[in-house]
């Protein structure tokens, strides 16, 4: 199916969208027609290539620095966006962070933070976009979890968790913002090819990709148009939903 203009007119923040499938997003988003604020919290140079990505593809494209962690910095964001747009139509929560520990040997600040940035930055997120597309009464927010979520993952208590936590909010807040014609869906990926899985040793890789049905890692461009897809009109029915996109790896 083609997306192209499927999101003409609308305007979309993807966090953590410096790199890897944030990135990837963004430029699906921007291919679909959608103005888009690249969300980064300290790589500006990844940012910038991202936003000069999208003005190549005949789109808007603002930068919108905050740590989603931080409360003021993503206050601040929004009062950006509400300045510079006066709406949002779309919100990708896709910033996420592993800080990866046994969990007799995890310490404290490894929790707080991996859950300070997935969990609590995608409702903090949440909360500030609902308020801007309520007044349109349309919009979509999507979350990007992880089959992590699902399974949970060795050495990954603060990770699994964020994820498991992002389907409830998921749940919750399709339920609470359905009546202003605002869906919101998860998307879980398996494994993908991005930073976050390109340092792990070939045996592991090996093993791993045993387990998937499809025989490979996916790309953040798969990821990325699965989210694009649940954005468009033609997923305007489905709300409070998971989509895993991961080969099989989580049947
Ligand atoms: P990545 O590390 O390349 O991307 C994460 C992005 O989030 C980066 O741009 C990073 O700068 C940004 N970020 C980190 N902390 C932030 C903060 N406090 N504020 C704003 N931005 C912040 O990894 P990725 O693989 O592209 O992951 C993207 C999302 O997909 C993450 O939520 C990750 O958990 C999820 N995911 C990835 C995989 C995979 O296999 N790669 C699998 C399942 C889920």
């Amino acid at each position: 199916m083609s997306t192209e203009h499927v999101l003409e007119g609308k305007t979309a923040l993807v966090t953590g969208a410096s790199r890897g499938i944030g990135r990837a997003i963004a430029l699906a988003l921007a291919r679909a027609g959608a103005t888009v604020g690249v969300n980064f919290s300290r790589d500006a140079e990844g940012a910038q290539q991202v936003a000069a990505a999208i003005r190549a593809l005949g789109t808007e494209a603002v930068l919108l620095p905050a740590d989603v962690a931080e409360a003021e910095a993503v206050e601040r964001m929004f009062a950006q966006i509400a300045e510079t747009w006066g709406a949002l139509s779309i919100l990708v929560n896709n910033a996420g962070v592993v800080d990866d520990q046994y969990l007799t040997f995890m310490k404290e600040e490894q929790w707080r933070r991996v859950l300070a940035v997935s969990l609590d930055g995608a409702w903090r997120c949440s909360k500030h976009a609902a308020r801007l597309m309520v007044r349109k009464r349309w919009g979509r927010i999507v979350n990007i979890s992880s089959v992590a979520g699902l399974t949970g993952d060795m050495m990954r208590a603060n990770y699994s968790a964020a994820k498991a936590g992002l389907l409830g909010l998921t749940r919750a807040c399709a339920r609470e913002l359905a009546r202003y014609g605002i869906t919101v869906n998860a998307v879980a990926p398996g494994l993908i090819e991005t930073a976050l899985t390109a340092d792990m040793p070939a045996s592991r890789r090996e093993a791993l990709t045993g387990l998937i049905p499809l025989g490979r890692f996916g790309s953040p461009e798969e990821v990325a148009e699965v989210v694009a897809w649940l954005c468009s009109e033609a997923a305007a029915y489905i709300t409070g939903q998971t989509l895993c996109v991961d080969g099989g790896l989580h049947t």
